[in-house]
């Protein structure tokens, strides 16, 4: 689904983020991204939304060449939700109405299949009885599932975390990550950036290890994890583990 082919990132500043990274995610997968902090994990998740443009490289979306100009990269990013640490929601918006905004302003879809839509995504979350609270009124772990709930609203076909739950106190990181097994299960195809180990070898297709914005391995989370061979993965996982 998503083709990222030897792509190399430099920041305006001369920084050198990503290195010949070639990396494929399948319909379907979920892939974990870790590695030490400045390795290039949110700099290679963003160039997938073209939050980031690449230097030079090709990321194909479904054989669809993200970096011509003809392709409509509003279009394209519309199929791909995100979600970061800090939550971002819309402060004078109730959680519902943040959850309607872009299926409404953006996608121009129907007033009333949007907010069934966001109702039932709210149900989704496990935020039923919490649709009109502000986020200031909603803890950490609630706005973030909201935040999940608002880029679903967008029926993405591929959806991005980064460090969803880095932000989180520890009593709440569980429920958003349970939200996240859930979208596993029902087959959505993720890309992860998380330090949140346990998470990673439960429901990782393949895990991408990232090292001084080269990727350094792509493997199954068994390999990754219980019998890891580079001498890189190795330092990095005895360092966190
Ligand atoms: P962390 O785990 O701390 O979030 P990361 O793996 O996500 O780190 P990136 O944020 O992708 O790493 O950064 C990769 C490299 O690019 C780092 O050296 C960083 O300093 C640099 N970098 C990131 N954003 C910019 C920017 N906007 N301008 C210049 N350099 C940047
Ligand atoms: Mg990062």
């Amino acid at each position: 689904m998503v083709v990222a082919n030897e792509i190399d990132k430099f920041y305006p500043n001369g920084c050198h983020a990503l290195k010949a990274v070639s990396a494929t995610i399948h319909r379907g997968e979920v892939v974990v991204i870790i590695g030490p902090s400045g390795s290039g994990k949110s700099t290679f998740l963003r160039t997938l939304n073209q939050l980031e443009e690449i230097s030079t490289g090709s990321i194909m979306v479904d054989g669809i060449d993200m970096y011509s100009k003809s392709t409509n990269i509003n279009q394209l990013r519309q199929n791909v939700g995100m979600v970061f640490q800090s939550f971002n929601l819309f402060p004078h918006k109730t959680a519902l109405e943040n959850v309607m905004l872009a299926p409404l302003k953006v996608a121009k879809r129907p007033h009333k299949e949007v907010s069934e839509h966001a109702k039932a995504l709210m149900k989704r979350v496990g935020l039923e009885d919490r649709m009109n609270n502000y986020p200031t009124h909603l803890s950490g772990g609630q706005q973030q599932r909201v935040a999940i709930a608002r880029a679903l609203a967008m029926k993405p076909d591929l959806m991005l975390f980064d460090e969803p739950t880095s932000a989180l106190d520890p009593e709440m990181v569980g429920e958003v990550l349970d939200v996240m097994k859930g979208l596993a299960k029902e087959g959505m195809t993720m890309a992860i950036v998380t330090h949140e180990m346990g998470f990673a070898k439960e429901v990782a297709d393949r895990v991408l290890f990232m090292e001084e914005g080269a990727l350094l391995v792509d493997d199954t989370p068994q390999a990754v994890f219980d019998n890891p061979t580079h001498p890189r993965l190795k330092q990095f996982l005895a360092k966190i583990l």
